[in-house]
């Protein structure tokens, strides 16, 4: 037996008074999630706990069988694994964004226009010239999509214990980044920090490309922001602990390094962006393939959160029915006599705050021995009547692997 993990990220949503109090899924056609629906078993989960506002990071975490609190320990680490960067246990990584700020480090734009990848690469190229003053410590810099990046310190005497430098919001001053604890390493990794983010600046605000963005009437990429200061968390491989051979099919660095980090394969795929434009059809067909040789796939598809991040309600129901699609084609192709499929979602995103919220989401899976209920629509209200009620989302790794036999007996 088989199981395949779809995860819509940020899929779930609140009722939406532009919908008539309908969510985007409510609204949808998606005849395929309502046939897997109808025929396995559903139920909602709150991903990390009751109220708890998820990070996709901790949400994945969670929803592969692991204690997000007990382990997790920031995003950055994520990223760079998810880029494919070799991360050491005494690295401190960061999440970054090329951003726009004005002459007093006001922040004008946190996305720098969602700069083109082209341009990024190029300025990213400029900075790996720059030397900090620290002799024995090192950075490693690379643009990802767009205006994200990565950044790994690498030396001794480091620490994640430090604030971020992005403010978070437009019209506020670039952070001085600051030491969290009273320990020296704090202390140091903070200034070498403050001393990078100036680096930078000064580099990118005389970059050749910026004066053609400037020229173009695009905002100028002129500093770099961090967040989410991470070292790599110590965990066990999911086949490790259930002996199984996992499979991640996601193009999102932060999702690729947290499946890296549970020791699951990842796939490269053609025209799989992490944008609504994703092929999502690629998607598809390489996780049917790789069902052939893994026991456990994850299909991550980022374009539902990107949609809610921006509030595009039409976007959203849009992305929501190439997923259905998407099901539609796994549903024909998977040998399903043999295979467990669950839909899900990784949070609820909120179109109407755009951020990530607490209430749970709708799950439902299908396979040769489920329980079947009396669910007959996938939904966040109609999967709260399922056979599964409400669980947590660590939960879900043992109930799948169960099907597979793959969880040892409790007791004699
Ligand atoms: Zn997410």
């Amino acid at each position: 037996m088989k199981a395949l993990l779809i995860i819509g990220d940020g899929m779930a949503d609140r009722p939406l008074k532009e919908l008539g109090w309908k969510t985007p899924l409510e609204v949808a056609r998606k005849p395929s999630m309502n046939h897997l629906a109808s025929v396995g078993v559903c139920g909602i989960m709150d991903i990390i706990a009751p109220g708890v506002p998820p990070g996709s990071d901790t949400a994945t975490l969670a929803l592969l069988g692991y204690d997000a609190f007990h382990v997790y320990s920031g995003r950055g680490a994520f990223e760079a694994l998810g880029w494919g960067i070799k991360v050491l246990d005494s690295d401190v990584c960061f999440r970054c964004n090329f951003a726009t700020i004005d002459e007093n480090f006001m922040v004008l734009d946190r996305r720098a226009g969602r700069i083109a990848d082209a341009d990024a690469a190029k300025l990213a190229e400029s900075l790996k010239a720059i030397k900090i003053s620290a002799p024995l410590v090192k950075f490693l810099f690379a643009n990802t999509v767009q205006h994200r990046a990565v950044l790994v310190l690498r030396g001794s005497k480091l620490s994640s214990a430090i604030s971020d430098s992005d403010p978070g919001t437009v019209g506020e001053k670039v952070l001085e980044i600051k030491p969290l604890d009273e320990s020296v390493e704090a202390k140091f990794t903070a200034g070498i920090l403050n001393e990078l983010t100036q680096k930078f600046h000064e580099i990118l605000k005389e970059h050749p490309v910026n004066k053609e963005r400037v020229a173009r009437g695009q905002p100028p990429a002129n500093i770099i922001l961090l967040r989410g200061a991470g070292t790599l968390p110590k965990i066990k491989p999911i086949g490790e602990i259930y002996g199984v051979d996992a499979t991640c099919v996601a193009a999102t660095s932060l999702i690729r390094g947290v499946c890296k980090t549970a020791g699951m394969h990842l796939l490269d795929v053609e025209g799989a962006t992490g944008t609504a434009q994703t092929n999502y059809m690629a998607k598809a067909k390489a996780a049917v393939k790789a069902l052939e040789k893994s026991d456990f796939v994850l299909l991550h598809v980022k374009a539902p959160d990107v949609a809610s991040h921006d509030g595009n309600i039409k976007q959203k129901v849009e992305v929501i029915e190439k997923i259905d699609r998407m099901l539609a084609y796994i549903l024909n192709k998977a040998d399903l006599g043999e295979t467990y499929v669950t839909l899900t979602a990784d949070h609820t995103t909120s179109c109407v705050t755009g951020n990530h919220e607490g209430d749970p989401v709708p799950l439902a899976i299908m396979g040769p021995y489920v329980r079947g209920d009396d669910v007959e629509e996938f939904g966040e209200r109609t999967c709260a009547k399922g056979g599964l009620g409400r669980l947590k989302g660590k939960d879900l790794m043992p109930i799948l692997m169960n099907f597979l036999g793959k969880v040892k007996k409790f007791g004699a």
